[in-house]
């Protein structure tokens, strides 16, 4: 547990003196940036311990907003970056991260900051580097997607998130919320949800339920993929339309009136009933599903 041994007059996030803090500065919270503060030490204790730090490891954090969780992240790891897109906000972390030599805050949108070149110039002498935040939600996905995509070298994600996007991101196959997020995430780690929030831990409390997810970014994915574009772009189209066949998704996507015939063949080869939907198909079905369909574009359009 992460044990911040602050002096009586050292700023923590509790209700009132968040308020206070809020007040003093003349802020009023913005809704479309995702402004829901953490005002629970023992959901923030969770949240850090959770991404297992320790001197050698750096934390990223994305919306430190005035600085709640990232108190906690500078006791437990040896350097904390925190990206926060509101200028107004960047004073009361300068007051409330005074005390931690070891937090670097940077201002500007994480979907628009070089984080290759962030992490080159603060993350040098880390042994690794996790993401730890209590993300604004209505940029949860592209901002998942962004760290993975980018393949930085990050050994959790440890995110506060909408319970249902958390959900969704775990889902195995065969249920409601399997869908093409559970399949890009699982593609990249072994997804772990850590522990459902109520609302009433957040000022203002969003009109929504959360969770804290963690994300164990993967050495090497689970499969084996010969062209990536292509495995998600498969994946897409099998979710095209939820409740339709695979066989109906993918013809539509892939095939014409005329070569349609040759997918039931092709589905079997890889082992798939076509009467089966998009939703029951596991990673290593789509991995085989993919293969095969770029084997097929390769013969058909060579000949
Ligand atoms: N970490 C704080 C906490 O737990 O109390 C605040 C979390 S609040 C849910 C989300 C924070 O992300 C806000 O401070 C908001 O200004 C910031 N934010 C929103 N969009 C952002 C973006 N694109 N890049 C960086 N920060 C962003």
């Amino acid at each position: 547990m992460s044990n911040l041994n602050l002096s009586a007059d050292e700023w923590i996030a509790t209700p009132k003196r968040t308020q206070e803090l809020i007040r003093k500065y003349g802020i009023v919270l913005k809704k479309s940036l995702g402004q829901n503060f953490l005002v629970d030490q023992n959901i923030l204790h969770k949240i850090v311990s959770a991404a297992h730090l320790d001197v050698q490891k750096g934390a990223l954090e994305i919306g430190p907003g005035i600085g709640a969780l990232t108190q906690h992240l500078a006791v437990q790891a040896g350097k904390v970056v925190a990206v926060e897109i509101d200028q107004r906000l960047i004073p009361i972390l300068g007051e409330t991260l005074a005390p931690y030599p070891n937090v670097s805050v940077v201002h500007g949108d994480v979907l628009e900051v070089d984080l290759p070149g962030l992490f080159a110039e603060h993350f040098g002498g880390m042994e690794r580097v996790s993401v730890v935040a209590n993300l604004p939600y209505y940029v949860t996905t592209p901002i998942i997607m962004g760290l993975l995509e980018r393949k930085l070298p990050l050994e959790y994600i440890v995110v506060m998130i909408q319970k249902e996007v958390a959900e969704r991101m775990a889902a195995k196959p065969g249920g409601k919320e399997y869908g093409s997020l559970s399949i890009a995430v699982q593609y990249y780690c072994e997804p772990e949800l850590v522990t459902i929030v109520p609302r009433t831990v957040f000022i203002p409390q969003p009109n929504v339920d959360s969770a804290v997810i963690r994300l164990k970014v993967r050495t090497q994915p689970p499969v084996e993929v010969a062209d990536e574009a292509f495995f998600f772009e498969v994946v897409q189209a099998s979710f095209a339309q939820r409740r339709k066949t695979i066989y109906n998704n993918l013809s539509s996507r892939f095939f014409t009136k005329e070569t349609k015939a040759e997918l039931g063949p092709l589905l079997e080869q890889c082992g798939i009933e076509p009467s089966r939907r998009g939703e029951t198909l596991s990673l290593e079905e789509y991995a085989r599903l993919s293969g095969a369909l770029l084997e097929y574009q390769g013969r058909t359009s060579i000949s």
